[in-house]
């Protein structure tokens, strides 16, 4: 101890003090030695950046705590491969699960600093798509909070998803540069380091013993470097790790081209070299076979698994045959499934195992979870592609496929059909490999994200898998984390929910059914309702911010974020705000009650109806909202970039959550439960989770519509013609004959033809089919709103019975029946 501490027993560290005092001197030691700035010459940004520094050590300290108590232990950990981790805002995350919100709040104060101004100031990590990124992110929360030893592992894109603005109403994608003002979450740490082999051919040789061996000569070898993030649990002294992927040049390669005189080569080499992880890729395009995205996979996948066996390695008590004792790997989609090769090339190649004990420990050790139907969303890699790029994964992967096989023809004698569906490689056309088929073949444990979903994956995709090893298959449906998205973004509910049910509800969630018994409190309603009211003034003044739009907080506020995809269907919508809107315009002074229609989602640069989309909904929203006729009645606006910073003022503020994709086609969806907890209440199909929603709200509690999966089913089989929907319904005739007429575009009749011309003449998602019935379910949704006291009680009863849905008891399912990994209590901060 030293003389200090000793001497003033009441002195808390500045490292590692969780108090305001000691919080606002570590502020000021960080602004001196870590940023450097004179006082004068101090704001916000800067604040941000020594609170956030401060927050890290006080994680740091949880977090080697935690290291060395399952090192004490030997405890089982997840190693979760995400080629996307949405994570969001940090400090608000982790001055909430640290405990440390007003701590920080007085120590700003005391520097003349506002919390909230200084919160703003944080630059979000893009480093994903949409839903799947944003459940790792979910998942790496819960499993901190449950005190389970977990590794995040994935890619450190430089430039995340890109940032979206509207031009005359279109998308516009702009780089995302988010670590322009450095990342103070990360600490870089060169030395640990692993070279990442590509392309080139293989080679046979005899070992010392005399054993023929295979062996890989790159053409190329990058080297991936770890930049770790603390993940701190709420409420408890765990705290895992987010290690990212970051590539460089190797030098040595680099100085031996410089040596023979060849400067620029070697130059050329580092910047290749570091394109490797410069930008994550849009999805939501068809799966092309992009050489790039293969190394990336390959990139991050390879470094997690180097360091994962170094880990094994250092421990002296832990052998390589005890793999999976102690580690379960799992796949979030197939996006890392080449693990499995890589691994088998580990072991076999590099560790010098045999065949079968390696094989055994693979399949022990992964986990594959499944997110997509959509036979174009499924990863596939040309042949010729994959065996330039990874000959010799290529080679293992052919081993793997003939031992499968023989397996497939010793359970299904005579059944070639089965045997070539089932195979790794497709052979029909262009041959390529079917990278869920590996991922499949090796895990011992194969999941879907919700009940229909894991249901339609055994008879659809996976449904030959299925019956071969029924036991290999289960259901996860997903959840969200209530940290992030009740009490850090709705911070009015929490109070209530705190005031109402005691504040175990946080890592509880299902004692929010406590609520359930003041749904016919006068006084608990009013309170509820002006926690909502509030929060949609929140996202008023947001809108009007960025749109210039005025929204009134005492409309029902409608909204669907999510990415903009035909298959969800943000097109259907549209058509049902025209429907009103010409109901309007037919019946001047007609009783309406008033909606504000509320978008927001990036469509991937290259789909193009999905930017049709955006454009439409702009161009309605220019037309509706400027017209005195009609926006007494109805807003429509589109607010740009849609991301986890704007999604905590969104999930909030809403009356009625949009989730009406076409049934089948969402595996399980995130936002919808966002919504739930919120308290909005649900216009959805039978579709992902929505059905789970349903079953718990009760039936009773949420805005039914559309066709059920068989139907859907039945009505492709038959021979769907949207063309018969239009033929026998006037008003969807009138709909889209003024759009296509160009009433919403200045009279241009050209611009929104492919989106009309899909639907009358294809509709693959069966929008028109579903119309209907989604206007009527919309006129429901109308009256049950004119009746406040019966909407208060839904909304209650939503929030309440969304406890199934918290990412807690997602992830304790997960560590129970397929990880086994268990609690383990750090109790020494120090
Ligand atoms: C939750 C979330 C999603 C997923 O939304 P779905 O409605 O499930 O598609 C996408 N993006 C962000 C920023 C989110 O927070």
């Amino acid at each position: 101890m030293t003389d200090v501490a000793a001497s003033a027993p009441a002195y808390e560290p500045s490292r590692t003090g969780l108090s305001a005092d000691a919080l606002r001197r570590a502020i000021i030691d960080h602004i001196r030695y870590s940023i450097g700035r004179p006082a004068a010459a101090l704001r916000p940004e800067h604040y941000y950046r020594a609170l956030a520094l401060a927050v890290r050590d006080r994680m740091q300290d949880n977090r080697v705590a935690s290291t060395q108590t399952s090192l004490d232990l030997g405890s089982k950990l997840t190693c979760y491969l995400s080629a996307e981790f949405l994570m969001g805002p940090q400090l608000g995350a982790n001055l909430l699960n640290l405990g440390i919100e007003n701590a920080a709040r007085t120590a700003l104060a005391e520097l003349g600093q506002d919390l909230e101004e200084v919160l703003d100031c944080e630059e979000e990590p893009g480093l994903g798509n949409g839903g799947l990124g944003r459940l790792a992110a979910c998942y790496l929360d819960s499993l901190a909070t449950l005190e389970r030893p977990a590794i995040g592992y994935g890619i450190r894109y430089e430039f995340g998803i890109f940032d979206q603005e509207l031009q005359d109403g279109w998308q516009v994608e702009k780089t995302d540069n988010w670590l322009l003002n450095g990342n103070p979450w990360e600490i870089a740490k060169p030395d640990v380091h692993y070279p990442v082999l590509w392309g080139g051919h293989t080679e046979r040789y005899h070992d010392d013993a005399g054993v023929l061996r295979a062996r890989w000569i790159p053409q190329r070898v990058i080297q991936g470097v770890a930049y770790d993030t603390p993940i701190q649990g709420y409420g408890v002294k765990t705290c895992n790790v987010l290690t990212l992927w970051s590539a460089r040049a190797v030098q040595s390669f680099a100085l031996e081209a410089f040596n023979t005189g060849d400067y620029y080569k070697a130059v050329e080499e580092e910047v290749t070299s570091e394109t490797v992880t410069k930008v994550l890729y849009p999805n939501d395009e068809p799966e092309v076979g992009k050489r790039l995205r293969l190394l990336q996979q390959f990139f991050f996948v390879s470094c997690s698994l180097q360091h994962v066996l170094h880990i094994v390695d250092d421990l002296a008590d832990l052998s390589i045959y005890e793999l999976a004792e102690r580690f379960a790997i799992q796949l979030n989609d197939t996006h890392p499934s080449i693990g499995v090769a890589e691994l088998m090339r580990l072991l076999v190649d590099e560790r010098r195992l045999d065949w079968n004990t390696a094989w055994t420990i693979t399949v022990a050790t992964f986990g594959y979870t499944n997110h997509t139907l959509l036979p174009e969303a499924l990863e596939k890699w040309p042949l010729g592609i994959f065996g330039e790029s990874l000959p010799r994964h290529l080679e293992i992967i052919y081993e793997i496929n003939s031992r499968f096989l023989d397996e497939v023809r010793a359970r299904f004698p005579g059944d070639e059909d089965r045997v070539r569906r089932m195979s790794l490689i497709d052979e029909d056309g262009a041959k390529s490999v079917r990278m869920a088929h590996l991922a499949t073949v090796g895990s011992h444990a194969i999941n879907g994200v919700a009940a229909l979903h894991s249901e339609l994956l055994k008879e659809s995709v996976l449904k030959d898998f299925y019956e071969m090893w029924p036991e290999r298959f289960s259901n996860k449906t997903n959840g969200v984390t209530p940290r992030r998205f009740v009490a850090l973004s709705n911070p009015g509910l929490r109070q209530l929910f705190d005031r109402t049910v005691g504040d175990g509800w946080l890592t509880h969630l299902d004692r929010l059914r406590g609520l359930e018994a003041f749904i016919d409190d006068d006084g608990f309603r009013a309170e509820w309702r002006d926690v909502k009211r509030a929060n949609k003034s929140r996202l008023a003044d947001f809108v009007y911010a960025e749109t210039g739009v005025e929204l009134d907080p005492t409309w029902l506020f409608d909204i669907q974020v999510k990415r903009i995809h035909e298959y969800k269907r943000q097109h259907l919508n549209v058509l049902n705000i025209v429907t009103q809107y010409l109901r309007i315009k037919n019946n001047p002074g007609i009783d309406m009650a008033p909606r504000a229609y509320i978008f927001g989602g990036k469509a991937a640069p290259g789909y193009f109806l999905a930017k049709r989309i955006i454009k439409l909904i702009t161009a309605v929203g220019d037309m509706v909202n400027f017209d005195p006729e009609v926006n007494r009645y109805m807003k429509v606006v589109f607010l740009p970039n849609f991301n986890v910073q704007n999604a905590h003022l969104i999930y909030p503020a809403a009356n009625l959550s949009e989730q009406i994709s076409t049934a089948g086609k969402e595996a399980s969806g995130t936002g919808n439960m966002k919504f739930m907890m919120n308290g909005a209440l649900t216009i959805g199909t039978l579709d992902g989770a929505n059905v789970e929603i349903r079953a718990e709200a009760g039936p009773e509690n949420f805005f039914l519509f559309g066709l059920t999966v068989e139907e859907v089913e039945k009505l492709k089989r038959n021979g769907y013609r949207p063309s018969s929907y239009i033929a026998a319904d006037p008003e969807l005739r009138a709909v889209l004959d003024l759009i296509a007429g160009g009433h919403f575009s200045h009279g241009d009749t050209e611009v929104f033809r492919p989106l009309i011309d899909n639907l009358t003449y294809d509709d693959p998602f069966l929008v028109l089919a579903d119309y209907a019935s989604y206007v009527g379910c919309q006129d429901r949704v109308s009256a049950a709103w004119q009746d406040r006291d019966a909407w208060s009680r839904m909304s209650i009863l939503n929030s309440a019975r969304s406890g199934k849905f918290s990412s807690d008891r997602a992830i304790a399912e997960y560590c129970d029946d397929i990880w086994g990994v268990h609690a383990v209590t750090v109790t020494n901060g120090k």
